[in-house]
């Protein structure tokens, strides 16, 4: 439970984005913060050289005591501490009481500037750890150094002020954390509960359950995601049901024709039936009955070998018009029989298809045979062909009984029949068309009807034409 919670999303997210914002603020913090001080400690250092020199120069005219006086006057307003040396390192003045400075301290600052090449104007510009900057100028007569002004800056305010700024960072980035943890529960909240709601609803689709509600709306990526379930859990009860449907229809289908096969070898094996024409008579049903179931068999091999995705046409370029003399040559007997009136019209150019010319003669033939099935002595079947684009077209129009409008959508449905006696009875198993129409939906073609109840069917098929 707790590996999984680590491994949620929202934490991941959550990490990713806490450390992508620790990185940023280190960066732009450390940046300020070396900015600030570089800008702060060179304006206060450089500005301290400027003030002690420009007493210099002032001494350099008089090292006298009025003057010495008058520059330590302007300083004690300050809260520096000027302090005036003569060659023998001997105070000679302070702006302020230089026994404030410990013993040491001012020993040191006032015997370690006295080398000046050793130091430049700078004493000390360490703020972290003396309390002051010491910078110092030299008053000079004749080249000769008579004297030293020694400037101490409090660096107390430059490390307040830098304390400041690192509390002021560290209560940004404590900021941040509580942002991102908000920021986590708000993405959990929004992300990861959806998804989570649809794992468990996903779970009970898988169980069979289909009485549930995600409640996402939307058109953001969970949402959509939420419709495919919504979809894909429609199109499972659709198959469910389908699949239930096509069971009963199959039962039914084969119950019948064996209920007869049974009674009629009964009656047989007692020796009931008496007259040898009689005898005849129920062997030639029980052998009808046995085609009947065998070729409904067949058609159901041949229908899920077709849905198998394993399932290759053997694509190549053929020509239509032989496909269609083939077809008619075959169906020209049984349609003579009948006495129905055969018309072919090619179309003026010849088609060559992209198409398995086995299977597309299955389909044809398929089509000539229900029109033969479905029309009337005295009627008319018109096959012809024509291009339409990509596609290579071929109509077969006959003025049999047609099907109802209601019933159209529903022919191509495996063992659907519109008259389940009549197509018994003509030898139909209710498995043709859906076979035509997956042998047409390999070949990426369409196959469409239109039909009038009395007056007859058209059946259009559309096969992509070879390039
Ligand atoms: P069957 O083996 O019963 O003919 P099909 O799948 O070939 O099965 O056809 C399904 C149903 O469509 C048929 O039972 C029939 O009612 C109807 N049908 C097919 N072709 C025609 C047609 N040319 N004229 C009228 N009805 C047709």
């Amino acid at each position: 439970m707790i590996r999984n919670r680590l491994n949620s999303i929202s934490v991941k997210l959550g990490a990713v984005w806490i450390l992508l914002f620790m990185v940023l603020l280190m960066c732009i913090g450390s940046l300020l913060y070396m900015f600030f001080i570089r800008f702060y400690t060179e304006n206060a250092l450089s500005e301290q050289v400027q003030r002690n020199e420009s007493y210099a120069a002032v001494l350099n005219d008089h090292f006298d005591q009025t003057t010495m006086a008058h520059v330590l006057l302007t300083e004690s307003r300050t809260d520096n501490l000027l302090i005036v040396v003569d060659q023998f390192n001997t105070i000679k003045g302070a702006s302020k009481a230089v026994e404030s400075l410990p013993d040491d301290y001012r020993s040191d600052i006032i015997y370690h500037g006295q080398n000046k090449d050793r130091h430049g104007p700078v004493i000390n510009s360490d703020w972290k750890n003396e309390p002051y900057f010491v910078t110092e100028a030299f008053v000079e007569d004749d080249g000769k150094t008579i004297g030293r002004i020694i400037l101490l800056y409090p660096t107390e305010p430059i490390q307040s002020a830098i304390k400041t700024l690192r509390e002021t960072f560290v209560g940004i980035a404590i900021l941040a954390v509580v942002c991102s943890a908000v920021l986590i529960f708000l993405i959990s909240g929004k992300i990861v509960q959806p998804l989570l709601r649809m794992i468990r609803i996903t779970k009970q689709i898988s169980e069979g359950r289909h009485d549930w509600d995600l409640g996402i709306r939307g058109s953001d990526e969970i949402a959509q995601l939420a419709n495919a379930i919504r979809r894909m859990s429609a199109n499972l009860q659709q198959y469910k049901e389908q699949r239930r449907q096509f069971l009963a229809d199959i039962s039914h289908e084969l119950r019948t024709p064996l209920t007869y096969m049974k009674g009629y070898s009964e009656v047989l094996h007692l020796g009931l039936v008496q007259e040898k024409q009689d005898r005849d008579r129920y062997l030639q049903l029980l052998y009808h009955q046995s085609v009947q179931m065998q070729r409904l068999v067949e058609d159901l091999f041949e229908l899920a070998h077709l849905e198998q995705d394993s399932f290759k046409l053997t694509l190549k370029r053929v020509s239509l018009d032989k496909i269609i003399h083939h077809a008619l040559e075959l169906m020209a007997g049984p349609l003579d029989q009948k006495n129905i009136a055969l018309s072919y019209s090619p179309s003026p150019t010849p088609l060559y298809v992209e198409g398995d010319d086995r299977r597309l003669h299955q389909v044809i033939v398929n089509l000539l045979d229900n029109a033969l099935k479905y029309t009337p002595s005295g009627g008319e079947i018109a096959v012809s062909t024509s291009q339409d684009g990509h596609l290579a077209i071929v109509q077969i129009t006959d003025t049999g009984v047609g099907i109802p409008h209601e019933e159209l959508p529903r022919i191509w449905e495996r063992l659907y029949r519109v008259d389940k006696s009549r197509s018994r009875a003509t030898g139909g198993t209710g498995l043709g068309l859906a076979i035509c129409h997956e042998i047409i939906q390999l070949h990426h073609g369409s196959i469409a009807v239109e039909s009038e109840e009395d007056k007859g069917s058209q059946f259009r098929v559309g096969i992509p034409l070879s390039r």
